[in-house]
């Protein structure tokens, strides 16, 4: 059941859910101990919608697939409060927002209660839990937005942040190259679209951009396919998180904030100023990028290995805060069973997205290496 008004808002034409989020007509108790039925719940996701009269782009953001990660919800509904009240003007093109995509996550304020949202989102997404619907919700969502030739003309910013201190920083989703584009007014071309996909990720105000995510899951060996309850075949969909749904289902360019740690206010600033500054660089806006320190040539890492926490007996092994710079052959992983230590080849070695408490069959973070 959904109910959707079309308020004009001066040159805007605003479609609203009165009706966000329809929580399940049985109880789940946040956490993990209640058991997921099969039905009798109804996943409707918040989606805020701006249309300009002129022609122009359309830039999604999403926010809040992880419960935990409170940033990007308040500085989506930040920007969608100045839209609504004239602060902010689109010039052209449109804007959707889903500021809360996980409520059940949110309410629980963990990551995810039975699975990661944010993994496993591609056509034959199903599964019997509610964030299983979530992933559902999102794929129905998304594939109003590839257009009937499946040409690519719409752009993906979800936002997250991390749970140890450390510096913001955005992930793209490594686009091929070439491929047909839709300008604005609709001309067919031929675009460079890892290099616009680089550009949108440098404008958003951070000097770091992080690249190869999947190829880092995809060097997980086998007992951590078996650990993260996946076989070789179904782990491929599970390396599918929602920038690489955007890819899937149209987009031209597609790219993660992380604004910096779960609930450092400042996050929440990084967010906000990354949502203008994709506004403007699509042309949404005429409004000048709110002022960044300037940055020149933005540090590419690459991340290179996934660490999946195999057994109740591992841990992280010194690890403090996000991209922590490490050495050659040090230890960074310790269990009963095996000691993980960093590559002996000399490299600008760093631990990415550390979750030191992650629980047993989820990751701890990864390896990763500056290379520019
Ligand atoms: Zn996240």
């Amino acid at each position: 059941m959904s109910f959707y008004a079309s308020i004009s808002h001066g040159a805007l034409v605003q479609e609203r859910p009165c009706v966000s989020f329809i929580p399940p007509q049985k109880a789940y108790p946040p956490g993990i101990n209640s058991e997921p039925e099969e039905d009798g719940y109804t996943i409707q996701l918040e989606k805020h919608h701006f249309k300009a009269e002129e022609a122009g782009d359309h830039l999604v953001i999403t926010a809040r697939i992880h419960g935990n990660e409170p940033s990007g919800e308040v500085a989506a509904r930040r920007v969608i409060a100045e839209i609504q009240s004239g602060h902010i003007k689109l010039a052209r093109g449109q804007l959707t927002i889903f500021p809360l995509l996980n409520p059940l996550a949110k309410q629980a304020n963990v990551r995810g209660i039975w699975v990661d949202t944010n993994r496993d989102i591609h056509p034959n997404s199903h599964g019997p839990t509610p964030e299983h619907q979530i992933r559902k919700a999102i794929v129905a969502e998304f594939k109003k937005l590839k257009n009937f030739f499946g040409f690519r003309n719409w752009h993906l910013l979800d936002l997250h942040s991390v749970p140890l201190a450390g510096k913001a920083h955005v992930i793209v989703s490594d686009q091929p190259q070439g491929g047909y584009s839709l300008t604005k007014k609709g001309f067919l071309v031929l675009a460079c679209r890892a290099t616009k996909e680089k550009n949108f990720a440098q404008s958003l105000g951070t000097d770091t951009i992080y690249e190869r995510w999947r190829h880092a899951w995809h060097a997980a060996e086998a007992p951590d396919v078996t650990a993260l309850g996946h076989t070789q075949k179904s782990f491929r969909g599970f390396t599918s998180a929602l920038i690489h749904a955007g890819l899937e289902f149209g987009a031209e360019t597609s790219v993660c904030l992380e604004s910096g740690q779960d609930d450092d206010p400042q996050s929440v600033e990084v967010a906000y100023n990354a949502i203008r500054n994709a506004l403007q660089f699509h042309g949404l806006t005429d409004e000048p990028a709110l002022p960044f320190p300037p940055t020149t040539q933005p540090e590419i890492i690459r991340f290179e290995k996934v660490l999946v926490r195999r057994d109740e007996s591992e841990q992280l092994v010194g690890i403090t805060h996000d991209a922590q710079r490490l050495e050659p052959g040090q230890v960074v992983l310790r269990g009963a069973t095996r000691e993980v230590t960093v590559p002996n080849e000399k490299a600008d070695w760093l631990i990415a997205h550390p979750i030191p408490s992650a629980n047993v069959g989820r990751h701890f973070g990864f390896l990763a290496r500056k290379i520019a």
